[in-house]
């Protein structure tokens, strides 16, 4: 049986979707090329082209709160097939971008993410907090070593007679900026995720995907487990054909990511559970691994941005762009930074520190509102596909 709605177009979302890359979308005549070429899409309620018409009809809350919008992946296989040149892809990702900022809270940072005239506001936010933190971590060796000797000892900050970054910004003032700002992004994301989640559920219902009232958690649980080999392998993005060389790129910038992730956590152990400060031996298998995740970030963002420049048919927003930029910075920082140091040049290696811990901050605190969130998103609603056996 037809679906049957009552339609309450919300003409300000057209503007909004439009406005974020999704500028094709009145062409589409409503065809369904789109959805019968999309080697993602399931047979039952297949998209591009049912989201397409919500679109132009304006329909936000059948968009925002649908998880299909997240099982796209963007390969534009449907917009290079698309006979009236509509991007039903690049709609999509319009959409994604949307739903972030309508989940994430508050509401005024989301658009100031989103804006590129309140990125300047952005960055002086962790750049004035590093540099007052520099101030007060020079000020404070300073005092010490003069009171040192004056009694005649010799002032030792946490063992550091070397060229070491906690000699510059105290290894305990990143991390009371950082543990704290870790426990905002899950907030958010918590807080997002549970609108997030019962959108999907209450849509799916809506259009007959799931017979179940309520989330099972344990089989959720389970379908995530299910389901997380094929996010680690970026499988989705090897169906595709149109953009198919974009999964190294994203398989470099997320491994790096992991492997940042598992480097972080290891030396936060041993600093504060062995209290051995850095910094640590270039021989350590460790720094190995941060090193080979350092690189990998930046080729991998190198990449992207290749890609991106060379497929002028595609939309390319400030939302890609910032984040991209952000990564390649964090990635080219990181090295840097540590160069610098074994070349025992104090200024640049200090310089290049505070510069990394900037993009450090920027990445984290603005993850819930940046394209970055599709990680969370889209793992949870290919949790949701699963769980539903939306396949
Ligand atoms: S987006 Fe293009 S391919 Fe898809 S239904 Fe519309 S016109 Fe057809
Ligand atoms: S961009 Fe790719 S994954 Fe997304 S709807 Fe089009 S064909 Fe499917």
């Amino acid at each position: 049986m037809t679906d049957r709605y009552l339609v309450e177009p919300d003409m300000d979302f057209v503007k909004e979707v439009v406005g974020l890359g999704g500028d094709t979308l009145k062409k589409c005549f409503q065809c369904a090329t789109c959805s019968v070429v999309c080697p993602i899409s399931p047979d039952t309620k297949p998209f591009p082209r049912k989201e397409m018409i919500a679109a132009s009809w304006g329909l936000k809350d059948k968009l925002v709160g649908n998880g299909d919008i997240w099982l796209c992946h963007n390969c534009g296989d449907c917009s290079t097939m698309c006979p009236r040149g509509a991007k039903p892809g690049d709609v999509l990702g319009a959409i994604r971008s949307y739903a972030i900022t309508e989940y994430a809270v508050p509401k005024a940072l989301g658009k100031a993410v989103n804006d590129p005239k309140k990125l300047p506001v952005l960055l002086a936010v962790p750049a004035v907090l590093f540099a007052l933190l520099a101030l007060i971590t020079v000020v404070f060796s300073g005092v010490m070593t003069s009171i040192f000797d004056v009694i005649g000892l010799e002032w030792s900050h946490g063992g550091h007679d070397v060229l070491a970054h906690a000699n510059f910004i105290s290894t305990w003032f990143v991390d009371l900026v950082f543990i704290p700002l870790t426990g905002w992004v899950v907030v958010i994301f918590a807080l997002g995720l549970k609108r997030f989640i019962r959108d999907i559920h209450d849509n799916a219902v809506l259009e007959g995907k799931t017979d179940k009232k309520e989330i099972d958690i344990k089989e959720f649980l389970q379908a995530f487990v299910r389901v997380l080999p094929t996010i680690i392998k970026h499988e989705k993005f090897s169906e595709c054909s149109e953009n198919k060389d974009r999964t190294t790129a994203h398989l470099m910038v997320l491994y790096g990511f992991i492997g940042l992730f598992i480097v972080t956590n290891i030396f936060f152990f041993v600093l504060y559970i062995f209290h051995i400060p850095g910094p640590y031996s270039q021989l350590n298998p460790v720094k190995w691994l941060a090193n080979v995740a350092g690189i990998s970030l930046i080729i991998g963002s190198i990449l992207m941005i290749k890609s991106r420049l060379a497929k002028k048919d595609q939309s390319s927003t400030y939302k890609d762009w910032f984040l991209i930029g952000l990564v390649l910075a964090l990635g080219l920082t990181g090295m840097l930074t540590e160069m610098t140091r074994l070349a025992g040049t104090a200024f640049l290696t200090y310089l290049l520190y505070y510069i990394h811990l900037v993009c450090v901050f920027c990445l984290f605190a603005y993850l819930p509102f940046s394209k970055l969130a599709h990680l969370v998103y889209r793992t949870v609603a290919m949790t949701y596909a699963e769980y539903g056996k939306r396949t």
